[in-house]
């Protein structure tokens, strides 16, 4: 048996030595770029990063935040996704052990940290983490991982199934009703249809675009992706797909748990925004990390966040 604090420490180190790929991932998803070549190179002299100066965090400071060659300053956030990752793998060992489930959740927290500094660069939820993550999510939910709601039962096909389901359902139906609210009332007679269309078919019609995008023959520039947004609303289809991938793996439970607390965390985000910048509606607060945000929360304290509730709420 290995000495946890060792076990908690190794388990920091491999995720922040993950964490520098999810740098990587974060800047050239975005841009449909390679993520596996070339390999990283400064954005203003060019010169490859040496492999001497790829050491998760450390490398950062010993450089004092410059590229070694030309000085330019390097992004803070390098190191801070480094340490971010290595954290969350240490919370779900932690957490989980060294299980199928530890390592399920713990790569799962890792694309969560890809989503949310996407999100709030870009104000996208890239699909090529949503859309083959639903499936995988449904796989590696039904067969391997526990339910963070009751640790040491396995959340199942069932369990993995609902969790989809509740992901999908709540947020299309949240996604909808504020488009209709908040959108275009000429375009609510044409658009009826679509919404029926995707209120029922939404998966199979996001995996046929998709694996059209991927591997079809005529590659279009990526546009904008704004149309399916709601003008002013911070929900758009993108958090939908993200939940209906998150519920395989948090479940029903984790579903409700992960929405009130982002909205929770988006409100007052929100707020503090308004006041501190005095910016109207305009100044438009992505949901992915609060999403994401909400999920970590329910797979370390969900158990005990329910708990607590159902002993001492109303
Ligand atoms: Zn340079």
């Amino acid at each position: 048996m290995m000495p946890p604090a060792f076990l908690l420490a190794s388990a920091f180190v491999f995720g922040a030595v993950v964490g520098s790929f999810l740098n990587v991932c974060i800047y050239r998803l975005p841009e449909g770029r390679s993520i596996v070549s070339p390999p990283s190179s400064c954005p203003n002299c060019g010169n490859r990063v040496r492999f001497y100066d790829n050491v998760p965090i450390l490398s950062f400071f010993m450089l004092g935040g410059r590229c070694r060659f030309c000085r330019s300053p390097i992004s803070w956030r390098y190191p801070v996704v480094e340490a971010l990752n290595g954290v969350l793998w240490a919370l779900m060992v932690y957490r989980f052990g060294l299980t199928a489930s530890g390592a399920v959740f713990a790569l799962l927290a890792s694309a969560l940290v890809v989503v949310t500094f996407i999100d709030l660069d870009h104000q996208i939820i890239p699909d090529a983490i949503s859309i083959p993550g639903a499936p995988l999510a449904l796989a590696l939910g039904s067969l391997l991982v526990v339910d963070p709601f009751q640790p040491g039962v396995g959340l199942g096909v069932r369990g993995s199934l609902l969790g989809t389901a509740a992901g999908y359902g709540l947020f299309s139906v949240i996604f909808w009703t504020s488009f209709f609210y908040y959108g275009r009332p000429s375009l609510t007679v044409r658009l009826a249809g679509e919404v029926v269309l995707y209120l029922f078919l939404g998966p199979v019609v996001w995996t046929w675009d998709y694996l059209r995008e991927s591997f079809g023959r005529k590659v279009e520039a990526p546009d904008e992706e704004n149309e399916e947004e709601v003008p002013g609303q911070g929900l758009g289809m993108g958090d939908v797909k993200l939940m209906t991938m998150l519920g395989g793996l948090i479940g029903w439970k984790g579903v409700l748990l992960t929405t009130f607390s982002a909205s929770l965390f988006g409100s007052i985000a929100g707020l503090t925004l308004v006041i501190t910048r005095g910016g109207g509606r305009k100044s438009k607060v992505p949901f992915g990390p609060f999403l994401s945000l909400g999920a970590v929360l329910s797979l370390l304290l969900g158990d005990r966040i329910v708990g607590w509730y159902l002993g001492h709420g109303p």
